[in-house]
């Protein structure tokens, strides 16, 4: 019997991020439950408000005229527990984690429909009532009756009005006189279309072997590097089939669900209806209806993105996570978890096996199959015979050297050329969008930039208009340089717009298509352009790091990398990384069909490691080179990086609290020889929209404990300027900027 209840109230403010003991009133002691929501009294005035029921006592060391005072559940909501028993300890370490408060990590298991008390749509369907009496018997009346007698508990009234052609008036005739019924039925607001069934193919032997390890094996948690096309989709999928016929279920993590259009239509295609969707573009009413059918256990199976996680599967058996080393599996905002962490942690937790899956695993995923925490799977021939495209280096200080000023570089130009001939089809890939990414006067060295952020203006030749990329702010173009009046204003910069008129220009017979953010605003914009190039609607697709994506286009023979330099200069100890992923995704889209395929990348340092091991097509000489880097430097996966971010419009007050943090930062950790404290200094962004950005840096092997320290000085250092000074805590952030 329980007396007392642990709760976490549904209040934003970090000072009550704490747990509060509640009564547990005699009539609730038989029903209440780990994990269910309730309505407490909360506050000075006793504002009903929201609670999650975290921990349970019979009794609690307190004295009695403090037990005396402690206020009583009023109720509880639901008629379930919202959060899962198991996924409670989650919650807490993922807290200390991620430098976060429990709700923040409670809305990440919850949809926000609970909380607003959502509930399923219902819709009102006719069902066949009393036989109908021979005095109704009149034509129109009969072929309703037997309509519905075929369909019963289908249609709706419109519908069956729609559907028969007969008027509202009959069918409301028919339901008076008892002939015709309504019946409330749940509907599901995600919209379910049908899927092409996707066969089912016969494993290769390496394929068959990879599922063999990962059924038998006594480890948990697997990496599949496996190149592009050599079928890994096929082992997931085998592996989900294995997990349902033990009565387990799956939950297969996708990068970003719109730009993976195929992967959803491959599951749905084989498990049909037992596949939920999950994501953040679904509607809060689409997002509560599919929970619920998670909740319910009417799906075995999940796939979504890296919210998905957090799906509340009463028996999971497996995670699936496809290109683990996508960016996207990060979260932003708080929690700032990475999915691939919350995996390892539901292994742990409830022993679910752990598939990780990418052609060019992150470094520090690879390094763990080293340490024996993840066995390795490797595929390295691709599942249909096909060949890996042959990957040319061109460099393009030659080029200039030998007169060529155009942005294609002889080699380029001539596969183009080959290719539109031959009616095949080519993805030309530049990591910027717009048509020139910066604009600057030539004789005083003026640069355009955003009045709100430190940040240089991208010129959009469709809008004609300079926009921050930031804050999407826009400025008047002018010909005259604001500051010296002369007319020397030029553009720099090449971005996918102007790579488009480009080829248009040099080829003019050549269907373009172009796909980038500016073009992919609108919904259903991605898979119109995945769709319509697929179909080879077009010969030449030109675009972002969206085209790098597991697209799967036979008829593309080349793929042209214009800029490999783009990410190899980002001031990110990932620039390695992301460069040779960049270039392996980038070039796997081609020669997926029966004819070969051939890859261009032209840069201006054809010398580096990342692109040169690329080329060659070897990860693993590539990861060696990588892995001393990181060892040297004292980066990931041998410390941890904490950046603490602190952002203000008042300049001045966010310099002393960031420098007074500092001193506080640096007294409690210099002397430990494991940390590393850099800063305060402004970030490489010194302003984004208004307010200004500085950061403190901490690298080292920090434990849970030491980073909830930091957190705790963190906080009181900054708890009178609370108000005038946005801070966020990041472990491990995607970018430093
Ligand atoms: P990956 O995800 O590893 O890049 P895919 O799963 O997309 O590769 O597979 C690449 C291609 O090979 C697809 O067209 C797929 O249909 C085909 N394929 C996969 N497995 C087999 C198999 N066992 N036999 C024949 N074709 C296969
Ligand atoms: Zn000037
Ligand atoms: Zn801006």
């Amino acid at each position: 019997m329980y007396n007392y209840a642990g709760v976490i109230v549904n209040n934003d403010s970090i000072k009550v991020d704490k747990i509060f003991t509640y009564k547990v009133p005699e009539v609730l002691k038989n029903k209440i439950a780990l994990g269910q929501r309730v309505k407490v009294p909360f506050g000075m005035g006793n504002k009903n408000i929201d609670g999650f029921v975290v921990q349970l006592y019979e009794f609690i060391e307190l004295d009695s005229k403090s037990i005396n005072k402690l206020k009583a559940i009023i109720e509880i909501s639901d008629d379930f527990q919202v959060i899962r028993e198991k996924d409670i300890a989650l919650i807490g370490i993922m807290r200390s984690k991620y430098l976060c408060t429990y709700l923040e990590c409670i809305k990440v298991f919850i949809p926000s429909g609970i909380t607003k008390g959502m509930k399923f749509k219902t819709k009102n369907l006719v069902v066949l009532g009393s036989p109908i009496t021979d005095k109704y018997k009149k034509e129109s009346y009969v072929k309703i009756i037997d309509f519905v007698k075929e369909n019963n508990g289908t249609y709706n009234k419109q519908q069956l009005s729609n559907e028969l052609g007969f008027s509202l008036s009959s069918i409301n005739t028919l339901i008076k006189h008892g002939f015709l019924n309504l019946e409330e039925a749940v509907v599901n607001r995600y919209n379910d279309r049908q899927y092409k069934a996707y066969e089912e193919k016969q494993l290769n032997p390496l394929q068959q072997q990879a599922v063999d390890t990962v059924m038998k094996s006594r480890n948990k948690k697997f990496l599949i590097h496996g190149i592009t096309g050599s079928g890994k989709t096929e082992i997931y999928m085998n592996l989900v089939k294995k997990a349902m016929d033990e009565g387990k279920d799956s939950i297969i993590l996708i990068p970003e669900i719109s730009l993976t259009p195929q992967m959803v239509e491959r599951f749905k295609g084989r498990f049909g209806r037992d596949v939920a969707i999950f994501h953040s573009k679904l509607s809060d009413g689409e997002r509560f209806d599919e929970w619920m059918r998670v909740k319910m256990g009417k799906v075995k199976v999940a796939i979504g993105a890296r919210s998905a996680i957090f799906l509340p599967f009463s028996n999971l058996g497996l995670i699936i996570m496809d290109e683990e080393h996508e960016g996207s599996y990060k979260s932003d905002s708080d929690p700032k978890y990475h999915a691939r962490d919350i995996a390892d942690l539901k292994s742990h937790i409830e022993g679910c096996k752990v598939v990780l899956g990418s052609a060019t695993p992150a470094v520090d995923t690879y390094y763990r199959t080293t340490t024996g925490e993840y066995t390795l799977i490797t595929l390295s021939e691709r599942a249909d015979g096909a060949l890996l495209p042959q990957i040319k280096v061109v460099d393009m200080r030659e080029e200039l050297m030998n007169d060529n000023k155009s942005i294609f570089s002889a080699s380029l130009f001539s596969g183009l050329k080959q290719t539109l001939e031959n009616k095949e089809q080519a993805i030309l890939f530049l990591n910027r969008r717009g048509f020139s990414t910066f604009v600057s006067c030539r004789k005083c060295g003026y640069v355009f930039k955003c009045r709100n952020c430190d940040i240089a203006l991208t010129y959009h030749n469709h809008a004609s208009n300079l926009t921050c990329h930031y804050c999407g702010a826009k400025r008047e173009l002018v010909n005259t340089c604001p500051r010296c009046k002369s007319k020397y204003v030029k553009y720099f910069g090449i971005g996918t717009e102007q790579l488009e008129d480009q080829v248009k220009k040099v080829f003019p017979e050549a269907k373009t298509l172009r796909m980038d953010f500016d073009t992919t605003r609108e919904k259903h914009s991605y898979e119109k352009i995945y769709n319509s190039f697929r179909n080879q609607e077009y010969d030449v697709l030109i675009g972002t790091q969206m085209v790098a994506k597991g697209l799967d286009f036979p008829e593309v023979t080349l793929v042209g990398v214009i800029a490999a330099d783009l990410s190899l200069n980002l001031p990110d100890y990932r620039a390695n990384e992301r460069t040779f992923q960049l270039i392996t995704q980038v070039s796997g889209r081609a020669g997926r069909g029966k004819k070969p395929g051939k890859v261009v990348v032209q840069t201006y340092s054809p010398e580096n490691f990342s692109i040169k091991y690329a080329m060659e097509n070897d990860y693993i000489s590539f990861y060696k080179e990588e892995i001393e880097i990181r060892r040297n430097m004292n980066y990931p996966p041998f410390a941890k990086i904490l950046a603490i971010n602190l952002s203000s419009e008042d300049e001045k007050l966010l310099i002393k609290s960031i420098q007074d943090l500092g001193d506080k930062l640096h007294l409690k950790l210099d002397n430990n020889d494991k940390m590393e404290v850099l800063g305060p200094c402004p970030c490489g962004i010194s302003k984004i929209k208004n307010a200004y950005r500085w950061q403190i840096i901490i690298k080292g092997d920090f434990t849970l404990e030491l980073a909830e320290d930091i957190k705790n000085i963190t906080y009181n250092e900054l708890s009178s300027v609370y108000n005038y000074i946005r801070v966020s805590l990041d472990v491990n952030p995607n970018n430093l900027l």
